[in-house]
């Protein structure tokens, strides 16, 4: 019986045997590139206190930092995730509905553009580096949309994105852009709302379901000593098929009705735009051979198929006659880890 099974794989045509099962593989791959998760971490409130933000600026450097513009420590921990390549937003404190102490500078629904304006200049200057800015408490202030018109006006002439922190549900952020430059980004979940690490935990397991339901998913945290030891744990032990981006890297290109001033100007944002479009490119397969050289590609990083992926290589020298310096393992780290570098610098 087995003699007569080995017969007949003997039989069978071992390349177009080994075809389909790389065929199988690459489809595979596809497949769950087209599903990666993209999740997006922010630590807002983060200039007060530095032993607990150390510990952020140890974590991966796609987890994000947003920083109160008037905090004391909030200029050097702007200037150190800079160097650390990590994205930085401005944090700025907006006017909630109940009644509770404020912020210096904080913003409120009632004041001119030009009030707004002189904030928002105050608030760059103490945070440099910053790419994008998002909302300290803020429900009475985003709920307005007239004054968050002036806010998206202003940020405008600033090139920031706006990362809406969604306090309240009727937030206006977005409905304010339009007609602006200014994309706007929403948050998703909370991390922290409940300050127990397994809350924290069982949060950013809400930010993975989702991430994986639509593609990506922005989560906000605070440096609170519980949220940071359930980031450890989960950043951690993240699952394969999830991706720790930027929120800049979420950006999409947002239709005006107006000129598009970003095509005008190369500036930051358009680096992260460029960086998604990089990212979500896929070549056509045209040829059986160009089907092997992207399952050789797609599958180098996959453990399980490691042993394959040599095997494909093989095939493939004797196939094209030279080399695929770009399907080697150690290659394709490389090429990552420069891309993600550029694209978390912006
Ligand atoms: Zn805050």
């Amino acid at each position: 019986m087995v003699k007569m099974k080995n017969r007949s794989i003997k039989r069978a045509n071992p390349f177009m045997l080994l075809f389909w099962i790389l065929l199988f593989f690459t489809l595979l791959s596809i497949n769950l590139n087209a599903h990666a998760a993209r999740l997006a971490i922010v630590i807002d409130d983060i200039g007060y206190r530095v032993n607990e933000e150390t510990k952020i600026l140890q974590m991966p450097a796609a987890v994000s930092i947003a920083i109160l513009p008037d905090s004391p420590h909030g200029r050097k921990m702007a200037e150190k995730a800079h160097q650390q390549g990590r994205e930085i937003l401005i944090h700025l404190p907006m006017a909630p509905l109940s009644e509770q102490p404020l912020e210096k500078n904080t913003l409120l629904p009632t004041m001119s553009r030009e009030e707004i304006e002189r904030i928002i200049q105050h608030a760059i200057q103490r945070v440099p580096h910053a790419v994008g800015m998002n909302n300290h408490m803020g429900s009475a202030m985003t709920s307005n949309l007239a004054g968050m018109e002036k806010v998206m006006q202003v940020l405008s002439h600033h090139h920031l994105y706006f990362l809406d922190s969604v306090t309240i549900g009727n937030t206006q952020a977005t409905k304010a852009a339009i007609g602006t430059s200014v994309p706007v980004i929403r948050r998703n979940v909370f991390l922290d709302n409940i300050q127990t690490e397994a809350e924290t935990r069982h949060q950013l397991n809400r930010a993975i379901v989702l991430a994986r339901k639509q593609g990506f998913a922005i989560a906000i945290g605070h440096p609170h000593p519980t949220t940071i030891r359930a980031l450890q744990q989960t950043l951690a032990t993240l699952p394969n098929d999830v991706e720790l981006v930027t929120p800049g890297m979420l950006l999409a290109p947002v239709p005006t009705s107006k000129n598009d001033k970003q095509s005008a100007n190369k500036n930051d944002k358009q680096t992260a735009l460029e960086c998604i479009k990089l990212q979500g490119a896929k070549p056509a397969p045209i040829t059986q051979l160009d089907y092997l050289k992207m399952a050789a590609k797609a599958l180098t990083n996959n453990a399980i198929v490691n042993t394959l992926n040599q095997q494909i290589q093989n095939i493939l020298g004797k196939l094209s006659g030279q080399a695929e310096p770009d399907s080697r393992p150690e290659n394709a780290k490389t090429g990552a880890t420069k891309k993600t570098g550029a694209c978390s610098g912006f």
